[in-house]
């Protein structure tokens, strides 16, 4: 099995499919600098479904076994149904999840059942609708991403997992009343760090809560107890309701980082692959893919790349004076 410097396998594939998105959350893509005039990638730099797909088969022989398909917003590339389809008929592949704002699921959520599509998460950073659009640029409402998560438990494509970004002063006040709505509804929430990605959302350290000051919050008014990991390399912490009603996840790169049990490898919309969310540069697997390398000689570079990786920036973070200046970006890679 592929390993790296520090012994972590290689197990998960992100698949960011575009780096273009319907919404201007101010954490990922602010409004004021993803404006009208903001050149995304063209067409022609994107990899085709065929070109993933052939890396897909690569990578899971490496070892990958879970893929999650990414963006920017996965549901604005065209026809991505078709490639949850290709995906879906790759051996070794045993789980395949999108990450979504929710906006297309209404009319997306059956074909991308129908073409193999395991689960989705939704985010969704608010139940109160200011304090939403506000985070997300005002593209959406609350109504319209619980309707989309309603068609996604509808067919099938739960148990849906919600991913909920905290910042301190902006949507920290209403997070008892999401974990209330999920487990209603039974939904899995998961409330993540703010973090430090990318060089534009401005981040601070005081806009982060820490997930132990997220939890101890939930559990005064809806009592926790912590649960197990459900596989190694899962990057949540877990928790569930003491009456029995369901669990909660916190994702805490920053206060807790996970480096060590570290197994996701990131593949860009134009085909460049990342060892680490915070990595400056990507490895370009297009130029090869593009001028007849084999399988064999993609495979090498993977390998090379993989075998290589000293990644463990959020360990790292606390240590460093300065945060990195070069970073790749969140809708780039995709979470
Ligand atoms: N557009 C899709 C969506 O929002 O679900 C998929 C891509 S988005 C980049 C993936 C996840 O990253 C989302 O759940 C989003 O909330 C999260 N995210 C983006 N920027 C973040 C940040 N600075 N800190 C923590 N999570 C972030
Ligand atoms: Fe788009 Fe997702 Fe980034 Fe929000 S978090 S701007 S929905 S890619
Ligand atoms: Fe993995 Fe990099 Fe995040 Fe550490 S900082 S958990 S190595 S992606």
């Amino acid at each position: 099995m592929l390993k790296d410097t520090f012994n972590r396998p290689l197990r998960d594939l992100r698949i960011s499919v575009t780096d273009r998105c319907n919404f201007r959350c101010t954490y990922c893509m602010p409004a004021e600098i993803f404006g009208e005039g903001y050149k995304f990638l063209p067409r022609e730099q994107l990899l085709t479904f065929e070109e993933i797909e052939r890396l897909v088969r690569i990578i899971v022989r490496l070892g990958a076994v879970k893929l999650r398909l990414t963006g920017g917003e996965p549901l604005v590339r065209q026809d991505i149904e078709q490639l949850v389809a290709m995906l879906a008929e790759v051996e070794g592949v045993e789980d395949m999840a999108l990450t979504t704002n929710a906006f297309f699921l209404p009319q997306k959520a059956q074909l991308l059942r129908d073409a193999g599509l395991q689960r989705v998460t939704v985010s969704l950073d608010s139940l109160d609708d200011a304090v939403f659009q506000r985070m997300n640029g005002s593209r959406s409402s609350v109504q319209k991403v619980l309707e989309g998560i309603a068609a996604a438990d509808a067919v099938g494509l739960g148990p849906v997992k919600i991913n909920t970004v905290v910042q301190r002063g902006v949507n920290d006040h209403m997070l008892v009343d999401l974990a209330r709505y999920c487990k209603d509804h039974g939904y899995i929430v998961r409330f993540i760090e703010y973090m430090d990605v990318g060089t534009m959302n401005g981040w601070r350290m005081d806009d982060v809560v820490p997930a132990d000051e997220i939890v101890a919050r939930i559990d005064a008014e809806l009592p926790l107890e912590p649960i197990g990991k459900n596989y190694h390399g899962e990057v949540a912490r877990r928790y569930r309701f003491r009456d029995g009603g369901g669990e909660i996840g916190l994702i805490t790169s920053v206060t807790k980082p996970f480096c060590g049990s570290c197994t996701r490898m990131r593949l860009s919309p134009e085909g460049q692959i990342f060892t680490c969310l915070f990595a400056a540069q990507g490895t370009d697997l297009r130029e090869p893919l593009r001028s007849g390398a084999s399988d064999d000689d993609i495979e090498q570079i993977i390998r090379h790349t993989w075998g290589a990786r000293i990644d463990r920036y959020s360990e790292e973070r606390s240590e460093l004076t300065e945060p990195r200046d070069k970073k790749v970006e969140m809708y780039h890679i995709g979470g």
